[in-house]
């Protein structure tokens, strides 16, 4: 059978871009498919102080250097949600494309709180939504790295910044945690639980927590993410992550998968480029 790709990238994120210029560069006849902007996200990172080249970047920006190399090297992107893959054969909301092998790199999502979806001024972005709340009161839930990360940039806007977090420490690098402390606005209540939420006309104004009750104008929530993977059943996974080996390969054989989708420990930009460039080297090597 003759394929119209030799391989489709699903998700165009950080790992999928990375696989993709790999492949390109490799002579690959390669498709991206995304159903959202490039980047992925990148788009959602106030600032990146992590990454090798830069002392400080932005995400968005950095998503739009990335996506530059793409286009430059003439990488064809389509739009499209993909809804299952089946024997070569990628089906997307708009069209069926066949292809020699796949890539997936579709990342995560944010958790949700329950019973939240009626509230309008509960964000799961700061970076998007946060200029909504400027001189306000706003509180973050969740206490691990993007939480905090999402806590400084919010304190910057915001006239208070209260972080609600249910575990004794923050789950975050120390850098990050000691600017936390460093800002006279952000109040820190650990060990905290919400009880309850109250609201008045479908908008959040009072946090009912063991530790007492905050009043605010909105609420962010940074509580983990889960991953993308509500198609292909068939595939291996553990808690939804896709489980692949050392060369990335899922146990569908012509199937491969990087980034924040696979069961791993280190969910980073960093990692998901390695794993996107090995993903694309072992792509190469079959076809
Ligand atoms: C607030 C925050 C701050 C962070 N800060 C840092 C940091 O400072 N340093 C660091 O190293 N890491 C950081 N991270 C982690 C980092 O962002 C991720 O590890 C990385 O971006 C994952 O990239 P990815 O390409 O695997 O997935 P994603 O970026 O999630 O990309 C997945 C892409 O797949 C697409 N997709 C999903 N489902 C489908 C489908 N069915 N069909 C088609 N397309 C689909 C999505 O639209 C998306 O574009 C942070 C994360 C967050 C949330």
């Amino acid at each position: 059978m003759r394929y119209s790709f030799d391989c489709v990238v699903v998700g165009s994120g950080i790992a999928g871009m990375t696989a993709a210029i790999y492949l390109k560069r490799s002579n690959v006849n390669v498709l991206l498919l995304d159903n959202d902007a490039p980047g992925g996200l990148l788009n959602k990172i106030s600032v990146i102080e992590n990454y090798p080249g830069f002392d400080k970047i932005s995400g968005p920006d950095l998503a739009y250097k990335i996506y530059e190399q793409v286009t430059n090297l003439g990488i064809e992107i389509r739009y499209g949600k993909v809804l299952d893959i089946k024997d070569h054969i990628v089906k997307t909301d708009i069209e069926e494309i066949t292809t020699d092998k796949v890539i997936l790199a579709v990342g995560r999502k944010a958790r949700k709180l329950d019973n939240t979806n009626d509230i309008k001024n509960i964000s799961y972005c700061a970076l998007c939504d946060g200029n909504l709340y400027k001189d306000k009161i706003v509180a973050i839930v969740g206490y691990s790295n993007s939480a905090i990360e999402e806590a400084i940039y919010l304190s910057d806007i915001c006239k208070k910044v209260i972080i609600i977090g249910r575990g004794s420490s923050f789950k975050g690098e120390d850098s990050l945690v000691d600017k936390i402390y460093s800002k006279k606005n952000i109040d820190v209540q650990l060990d905290c639980v919400i009880e309850t939420l109250n609201k008045e006309k479908n908008l959040l104004n009072e946090i009912v927590t063991n530790k007492g009750i905050f009043k605010v104008d909105g609420m962010f929530v940074s509580i983990g993410y889960e991953p993308n993977t509500l198609f292909l059943n068939e595939l291996e996974k553990d808690n939804g992550y896709i489980i692949v080996d050392n060369k990335m390969k899922t146990n569908i054989d012509y199937i491969y998968a990087c980034g924040d989708i696979i069961k791993k420990d280190v969910y980073q930009l960093t990692t998901a480029v390695g794993e996107a460039t090995i993903a694309a080297i072992n792509v190469k090597k079959t076809l």
